[in-house]
């Protein structure tokens, strides 16, 4: 109980200071992508996170953002509805988002949020709705038992009746069973095959009138709920949501490619691969895939709010008492630990030598060294190359480097492979640059690898 009301203080300060300091921080507003087919179609919105804690859900909606291609119709997304709930791991800071959409006081902290998409919703561009959710169990039309029954959610495509009369694409019912039809051929397993639930809302069921898709069903627009069950891992969950989506989109004439294979192994990659963070207008850009706890000494620049920009939607850097941490969806992934710093703006990059062989390199990029590299030294620069060891000097340029000399615990991943090479104008941070040893290590094996598993223990034990 005590720990409880901690943790409630904790948040209430922070409420606070959203509400006394609202321009030092970024705004979380969710994000709506758009994409454009080169074949005239149809326009489907889906929307992810309307709850925080559905990661199926909103992990989904940003793949189909940033990994899917329309060649026919539009694609818009919104995978991020409530993202400020997503970032907080929860269901709804502000209550259930989707029980806003009937009345809601301009006082609610979200009203402008569902105005917002609302208007969405109700262009006239947009031809269908989908709202993606990870719900509890599995729902089945009769009661099996305690998992398995009409109360569930999991595992069922939802809609609020079965027809739009005189609407395009408004024979809802029958897209849906033909959509589960596909979803169940290609079931992981007969146990998590899905099921239609007509939640008649229309009839009564006022919980549901006050939901996003009957908003859009009493505008005419067809929308359609689908929920993969919270008893599955996240990639298996947006398996089904994905599958589920796709034999709609080809029903419908949406025309698409993929990047990634619509396999949970493909879908887990997928997710946690080529995800980036940038800092100082992209001075600085990291991968968040590995990424150890704590960045130390972390050259941001001097500016009222943290500015950072990501390749994914889900993605955010927020204040934390001395120290901004990176949240990617429900994850909270690594402390920095800011030094701050004025940004030169001079240079663009930086020469290097790597294994030899002379490259230009842009800040923000990760080069793949396998031997070992060098900075070119450029007059009124100072190159530091953090951990490296035994320099004995303050300008580490034009110096060959291998990774041996460099102290494994300062890598900026958990595997002790990124290593930060950072160049400064006097004072001022002109850009970072990252050498990157995997492949070396990789090719070196198992013995190696070991011996690597080792100084990691060693290094984390250090901090
Ligand atoms: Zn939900």
């Amino acid at each position: 109980m005590h720990e409880a009301s901690i943790l409630f203080c904790r948040r209430s300060i922070i409420l606070l200071i959203l509400l006394l300091f609202p321009a030092r921080l970024p705004a979380f507003d969710f994000t709506l992508h758009k994409q454009q087919g080169a074949q005239p179609g149809p326009t489907l919105l889906i929307v992810g996170g309307i709850q925080g804690d559905e990661p199926g859900g909103f992990n989904a909606a940003a793949l189909l953002a940033t990994r899917y291609r329309v060649q026919r119709g539009n694609l818009w997304v919104v995978p991020n509805l409530n993202f400020p709930s997503i970032l907080q791991r929860s269901r709804g800071i502000y209550g259930d988002m989707n029980r806003k959409f009937d009345t809601l006081p301009e006082s609610d902290p979200e009203y402008h949020q569902i105005a917002r998409i609302k208007q969405i919703i109700m262009d006239p561009q947009v031809d269908l709705v989908f709202n993606l959710h990870d719900g509890s169990g599995f729902y089945h039309p009769e009661q099996i038992n305690r998992l398995r029954n009409p109360n569930r959610w999991g595992q069922s495509c939802i809609i609020d009746q079965s027809r739009l009369p005189d609407t395009r694409f408004g024979n809802l019912e029958e897209l849906t069973r033909e959509t589960i039809q596909r979803v169940n051929t290609a079931a992981l397993s007969p146990e998590h095959q899905f099921h239609l639930k007509n939640t008649r809302t229309a009839a009564g069921d006022i919980e549901m009138q006050r939901s996003l898709t009957y908003y859009a069903v009493r505008n005419n627009k067809p929308a359609f709920g689908i929920e993969a069950s919270k008893s599955f891992s996240t990639p298996v969950r947006a398996y089904y949501l994905l599958s589920a989506l796709e034999a709609y989109m080809e029903q419908v004439g949406l025309r698409f490619s993929r990047d990634f294979a619509l396999t949970p192994q493909g879908i887990k990659q997928a997710l946690s691969e080529n995800v980036r963070v940038s800092f100082g207008g992209g001075r600085i850009q990291l991968e968040l895939k590995d990424l150890r706890p704590t960045l130390n000494y972390f050259p941001l620049p001097k500016a009222a709010a943290i500015d950072f920009s990501s390749n994914n939607p889900l993605v955010a850097v927020l204040p934390y008492r001395d120290r901004f941490r990176i949240h990617y969806g429900n994850h909270r992934l690594s402390f920095l630990k800011p030094q701050y710093f004025a940004y030169d703006q001079s240079l663009t990059g930086i020469k290097m030598l790597i294994d030899g062989v002379d490259r230009d390199v842009k800040f923000g990029t990760t080069v793949p060294v396998d031997n070992n590299f060098l900075v070119r030294g450029k007059k009124g620069y100072r190159v530091n190359v953090i951990g490296f060891q035994k320099s004995g000097r303050r300008n580490e340029s034009d110096l060959q480097i291998a990774k041996p000399q460099i102290a494994g615990s300062f890598s900026i991943d958990k595997s002790g492979n990124l290593f930060r090479v950072e160049v400064y104008r006097q004072n001022r941070f002109s850009g970072m640059v990252l050498v990157d040893f995997r492949r070396q290590t990789a090719r070196k094996g198992p013995l190696v690898a070991q011996a690597m598993a080792g100084e990691q223990r060693a290094a984390e034990h250090e901090n």
